[in-house]
């Protein structure tokens, strides 16, 4: 596989900061960093600047920096290596000159901040990146592709396992042992697999001992990891045939999420997504049980910009990647989710989530 190639990512920043009169900033959060250079590693701080770029790290990646800075085309990024604070501080202070710094306040540590002020100004510059991050470039969208095909195929792998009887954990440890099998580096996150009238009704409940019994909505919240990329799906199954109640929100999930996709399109509102979505929610006097937003970026992170909520007035961007996943949860009925991973392009989207969503799939029991 190919790594993404980063090349121009750290002048488009430059250029971001040169529009709020900078031209430095140290990156502290670490999909930053890999972003802007293609270093994976845990520590370490990127210095961007008009007069050349360097990485601080400490001694434990020295050589994976180098190796994955050349691979990534970010080879005219020095690296430094630096054992302690001190050292650190002194090697940013001596890349910066004293000029003043961009620096993301929400990231860096407290003590890092005050230490480093004596040496240089810093400057706040969160979000730049995350703005910047947000237009994904082709062999990015083809890792998230990679990696939502791993878990569609690892959830086609089991959802014939999913009968009265089998523990939630189980179908986690079966969906992330299968899509590392897959090829992919390991979950995107921890696997949801909610199940029945209390565990279904969380919309981020942790898989537990509880095993699944004839008429239980399964709420499965799935993701790969590739190469750094994530995805992220969600499909709801019924064990067994479903009650009227259920089919009747299954059908009502299904037709917002469709509103929700029909809606995506560069230059949309990320609130026009949230509204479309939940309208179909209003009209049938459930709106109450939507409680969380409606989707988000996914990229680096699991959870990235943009965020579609109920506010703001974000535009999408070509080049996003982001989700559509509206839900109903009500203890007692349970809960669905549908959730869907889309590329944002000029005349709409691209859904890259293969696995099919046109049914509550009921899968049990499985008679051949
Ligand atoms: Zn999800
Ligand atoms: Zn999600």
């Amino acid at each position: 596989m190919t790594p993404v190639q980063v090349s121009g990512r750290a002048e488009r920043l430059l250029a971001s900061l040169d529009e709020r009169g900078l031209d430095q900033m140290i990156v502290s959060d670490r999909s930053n960093i890999r972003w802007l250079t293609g270093f994976s590693g845990s520590a370490g701080v990127l210095i961007v600047s008009a007069r050349g770029h360097v990485l601080i790290s400490d001694g434990r990646y020295t050589d994976q920096a180098q190796d994955q800075l050349e691979m990534s085309g970010a080879a005219d990024v020095a690296v430094v290596t630096a054992r302690t604070a001190a050292e650190r501080n002194n090697a940013v202070s001596v890349s910066t000159s004293g000029r003043p710094l961009g620096a993301e306040a929400l990231v860096m540590p407290h003590s890092e901040w005050s230490s480093l002020s004596a040496h240089a100004e810093l400057v706040a510059t969160d979000g730049l990146l995350s703005q910047l991050r947000r237009r994904k470039d082709e062999s990015e969208i083809g890792l998230i592709t990679t990696a939502a095909d791993i878990a569609t195929a690892a959830m086609s792998e089991v959802a014939p396992m999913l009968v009265a009887g089998v523990s939630e954990r189980e179908i986690r440890d079966e969906l992330e042992y299968r899509m590392r099998r897959l090829g992919a580096d390991g979950p995107s996150y921890e696997t949801i697999v909610a199940s029945g009238p209390t565990n279904a009704a969380l919309p981020h409940a942790r898989p537990t001992s509880r095993q699944l019994v004839e008429g239980d909505t399964v709420v499965i919240d799935v993701g790969a990891l590739v190469a750094g990329y994530h995805s992220d799906m969600t499909r709801t199954f019924v064990v067994g045939e479903p009650s009227d109640e259920q089919q009747r929100w299954y059908d009502l999930v299904f037709a917002s999420q469709a509103e929700g996709l029909d809606a995506v399109i560069e230059g949309a509102r990320v609130s026009d997504i949230d509204r479309a979505c939940r309208a179909v929610f209003e009209d049938a006097g459930l709106a109450d049980l939507f409680v969380h937003g409606t989707g988000h970026g996914v990229g680096l992170d699991i959870h990235e910009e943009p965020f579609l909520g109920s506010s703001g007035d974000a535009e999408l961007v070509a080049g996003d990647v982001v989700t559509v996943e509206p839900g109903l949860y009500r203890v007692g009925t349970g809960g669905i989710r549908i959730e869907d991973l889309v590329v944002v392009t000029s005349d709409g989207h691209r859904n890259l989530t293969a696995y099919p969503k046109d049914n509550p799939c009921p899968p049990s029991p499985q008679m051949t």
